[in-house]
């Protein structure tokens, strides 16, 4: 028997939790639904991440507006993926930033990306209709920018470390408070979604270079906020460990002569026990192997995402 396609059958309303993790420093969780957040200025916001639709993001502005009225100056997007970007409208931001690499995979795949998170993820899609179109950065930047909040607020870094979840991802790091906005570089107590991912660099350097920070709280792009070090080393140690696990057991079925099917059977044996029960594991797996099987064969970039293809993938694996 073929299992519900993804998150299709997934119709249940998670429940948001506001957190407030310094002064003036905010993150909206979900139960493992796609979390955002936001820093305020002296006398401006920068928010992070815009969830899937205009009508998604406008509850989220509703819970950030009990705790201020300030505008977004700044809408920060960590990378290309529709269920984080297409509620940008919401916002109305002076200056939407992204990566360069993020500017260019909206270019090349926004639109196939959006009607394939639309099918597997509908929940999420609050309002479809409320969506103008793509979402474009209005400014981009390779290695690194810097906001200063103004004041003693000290500054916003935003910074570039490498291929990973995709290969635009940037991270929000505020060294102040050492609290650290990861995108989906990071999950906590979530599955990894990495039908776009670039693995070998997400496992060792990327991640190296999360970790190097030194966050003492950390957001990830799903799952609860992580507090105190031991615990951000924890989630970036289980978000390798998948990665590594799946690179793993894919590889060895490869080497083997065996099939994408039996790759997938074996990545699936290998991470159930530990990460089974997480949101969206069953959703992603699919496609991550995919991926994997794609990127160990010498595939650079990774193969456009497309319903039609999704369904395939699907059909064949999880079946
Ligand atoms: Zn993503």
């Amino acid at each position: 028997m073929v299992k519900a396609f993804a998150s299709s059958t997934d119709l249940t309303e998670k429940e948001q939790t506001l957190e407030v993790l310094a002064d003036g420093v905010y993150a909206l969780t979900a139960e493992g639904d796609p979390n955002v957040g936001a820093v305020e200025g002296e006398d401006f916001l920068v928010c992070f991440e815009a969830l899937a639709t205009p009508v998604a993001a406008r509850k989220w502005l509703g819970k950030l507006r009990e705790y201020t009225d300030k505008p977004v100056r700044y809408l920060v997007l960590s990378h290309y993926h529709a269920v984080r970007v297409l509620g940008a409208s919401a916002f109305d931001a002076e200056v939407i930033i992204a990566h360069d690499n993020t500017r260019g995979l909206i270019a090349e795949r926004g639109e196939q990306d959006w009607v394939s998170e639309l099918g597997r993820m509908p929940r999420l899609f609050d309002g479809p209709e409320s969506i103008p179109g793509l979402t474009w950065p209005t400014l981009t930047f390779s290695d690194a920018v810097t906001i200063d909040l103004g004041g003693d607020r000290g500054a916003l870094e935003l910074r570039y470390l490498g291929r990973g979840h995709t290969e635009g991802d940037l991270v929000a790091w505020l060294p102040r408070r050492r609290i650290l906005f990861a995108g989906d570089l990071v999950e906590a107590q979530a599955a990894l979604y990495t039908g776009d991912a670039f693995h070998r660099d997400w496992s060792t350097s990327t991640l190296d270079a999360v970790a190097a920070l030194g966050a003492e709280a950390l957001v990830g792009g799903r799952g609860a906020v992580v507090h105190g070090r031991d615990a951000v080393d924890a989630a970036i140690g289980q978000t390798r460990h998948f990665l590594d696990v799946m690179l793993r057991e894919v590889d060895a079925v490869r080497k083997g002569g065996g099939s994408l099917k039996e790759a997938f059977d074996a990545a699936h044996a290998a991470l159930a026990d530990d990460y089974g029960n997480w949101p969206i594991f069953e959703h992603c797996l699919p496609f991550d192997v995919a991926r994997v099987w794609e990127e160990l064969s010498g595939v650079q970039r990774p193969t456009i995402w497309t319903a039609e293809r999704d369904r395939e993938v699907w059909d064949q694996l999880q079946s």
